[in-house]
Formats: structure tokens, C-alpha cells, sequence
């Protein structure tokens, strides 16, 4: 038996949990506020881990998700817009420093992406493509059960390919990204114009629209709103569709508040789909589904990111 600290860090919260072995329930579970606009972001952090620490055994090492980009060699946080003081920040050296025992990171979509393969909808499957759908876009990638990482460790960027050149400005600053045609607020922008357009929609009246408004409004029967997420599963299957062609998946999971939105969403993505497939075969048995580890995907994944470094 061996334990280990999973810990999940995002620009509003840090989780931390201690795990026995492969067991998915957790010895302990904290949750904090991370404060990660403001300074102190690291002892906010020791603190977490600390309330979770099992007292009564002796834990292997600390597996941990943080946005991106970082580097998941050398464990260090590059500049992540959700923690702004972590410039080039050695995050791993500095846990181990503090808890005497290994850390290792990587970003929170490649770690979902390890949670499904390993405890979720991805078991049993060798070939693996994750993409979570929120207010952006991440993805992970799992190619004969290893995650895909690239010579940077910056590979599986799945929300900011080109799907519209010339298109919609991205969060990252460049035009036509799937992010930008595809997440939570692509869909919304995409309303706001057609409202400010004349489009007419129940939807008029709402100041701080969000995309579920948007979905609300969708199931309601509104046809602007129903237009929006119709829109966003067609790029979504433009995307997609280029995925398969570069990775060949045996499972696609969708993780994320966006991919809750059910048919609204995947009507159009999987006629998109079939349309931008080069060859059927790409098709045959690949399973589609939405993630099964909820909120814990980024826990459990820095959970099985602890497991494998020991392991190897
Ligand atoms: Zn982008």
C-alpha cells in the first residue's frame, strides 16, 4: 500500500486529496479558495496540502495539475494567465523541497485526460482523446497508453487549432482557433452579434448572457439560441474530425460544463463529424461519450501522474 497527495490548482481554487494506492475515495479532501491573483499563491498552496496530509502514513510523492503552459519535465509553471506571479516557477522543486518527498505536474486537460484513461470512461482503451469544453478549450491525448507530450511538453493544445482562418479572436490573441468558435463564450459571442444584428431571440433582454442561458433558452425552443450551440458542434466537428485523422482514437471523452448541453451540441457535431471524416474507417467502433470522473478528473488524474513516476 502506498500513499499518495493529488493536488488540482485553477485561478479560484486549490483541491487537495491524500489517496491509498488505486483507491478512488479519498483518505482526505480540502478545498480552498486560491486567491491566485494575489501574492502568496505558493503558501496558499503548502497550506492545502498540508490540511490534507494523512498524518498516520507515510506518503510516496505529490502528483499535481496547474494550467498551463508548463513544463512537465522539469515541473516548472511557464506563465499561466490564472496565476499571474508564476513566471518560470519551479513549482515541483519547491514541494519537494518543502515536503521532503517527490512532485511531479502536469496541466489540468492532460491530467483529465490520464484520469479517464486510468479510473474513468477511458479504461481499457490504448489510443485516447480527451477534450474538455468550458469556458475554453483543453485537450489531452493518450497514444499506446502514454500521454502525448511532445518535444516541449506543450502537445495535445487540441482548443487552439485553426478551424476558421481569419475567424473570431481567440483567448490566446490569434484568429480562428476552435476555442474561439467552440467554448462557452464563443457561443455567446456569437448571440450578441446576431442580436446586435437584428437576429430577434428571447434572449433580447438578458444583459449578462452565459452559455447556459444560452442552453436554457435552446431547450425552451429559441432558434437563435438552438443557431449558437448548432454552430459550435459543427467546428467542434470540423476539429475533431482532424483529430481522428492525426491520432486515430479509439474513444473521444468530452469533458466540461459545454459538453452537459447534450443534443443541442452533438446533433450537429456528429453530422459535422461524418461530413469532415476523410475515410469512414476513422468512424468504425470509436466510442464518443462524456467524461465519468466529474470535478475529481484533474485529482485523479495528478493521482495516477504520482502512481506512474513511482512506478517507472
Ligand atoms: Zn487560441
Amino acid at each position: 500500500m502506498s500513499t499518495f497527495v493529488a493536488v488540482d490548482i485553477g485561478g479560484t481554487h486549490i483541491r487537495t486529496a491524500a489517496y491509498e494506492s488505486d483507491n478512488t475515495t479519498p483518505l482526505t479532501h480540502k478545498r480552498t479558495r486560491s486567491h491566485a491573483k494575489e501574492p502568496g499563491t505558493f503558501d496558499r498552496l503548502v497550506r492545502a496540502i498540508e490540511s490534507a496530509w494523512p498524518e498516520d502514513r507515510s506518503v510516496k510523492a505529490i502528483g499535481m495539475a496547474s494550467p498551463g503552459p508548463l513544463d512537465p519535465q522539469t515541473g516548472v509553471v511557464l506563465a499561466t494567465p490564472n496565476i499571474p506571479e508564476w513566471i518560470n516557477f519551479p513549482v515541483t522543486e519547491k514541494l519537494t523541497e518543502h515536503f521532503g518527498v517527490p512532485a511531479y505536474l502536469d496541466n489540468d486537460a492532460n491530467l483529465a485526460a490520464l484520469g479517464e484513461w486510468k479510473f474513468g470512461a477511458g479504461r481499457g482503451h490504448h489510443n485516447l482523446l480527451y477534450l474538455t469544453i468550458s469556458t475554453g478549450i483543453g485537450g489531452g491525448v493518450i497514444i499506446n497508453d502514454r500521454l502525448l507530450h511532445g518535444h516541449h511538453g506543450l502537445a495535445a493544445e487540441l482548443g487552439h487549432v485553426t478551424v476558421l482562418a481569419g475567424g473570431p479572436v481567440c483567448s490566446c490573441g490569434f484568429k480562428g482557433h476552435l476555442e474561439a468558435l467552440a467554448a462557452g463564450p464563443a457561443i455567446v459571442r456569437y448571440i450578441r452579434e446576431q442580436l446586435e444584428a437584428g437576429a430577434k431571440s428571447a434572449l433580447q433582454s438578458e444583459r449578462n448572457l452565459n452559455a447556459y442561458e444560452v442552453a436554457q433558452a435552446a431547450r425552451n425552443g429559441d432558434a437563435l439560441a438552438k443557431s449558437g450551440y448548432a454552430r459550435a458542434g459543427e467546428y467542434l466537428g470540423i476539429g475533431v474530425a482532424s483529430f481522428l485523422h492525426t491520432f486515430d482514437p479509439s474513444i473521444v471523452i468530452f469533458g466540461g460544463g459545454v459538453s452537459q448541453s447534450g443534443p443541442l451540441l452533438f446533433d450537429s457535431f456528429e453530422i459535422s463529424l461524418q461530413k469532415h471524416v476523410f475515410n469512414p474507417r476513422y468512424l468504425e467502433n470509436l466510442i464518443i461519450t462524456t467524461a465519468a470522473l466529474g470535478d475529481d478528473a484533474g485529482l485523479l488524474g495528478a493521482l495516477a501522474l504520482a502512481q506512474l513516476k513511482q512506478s517507472t
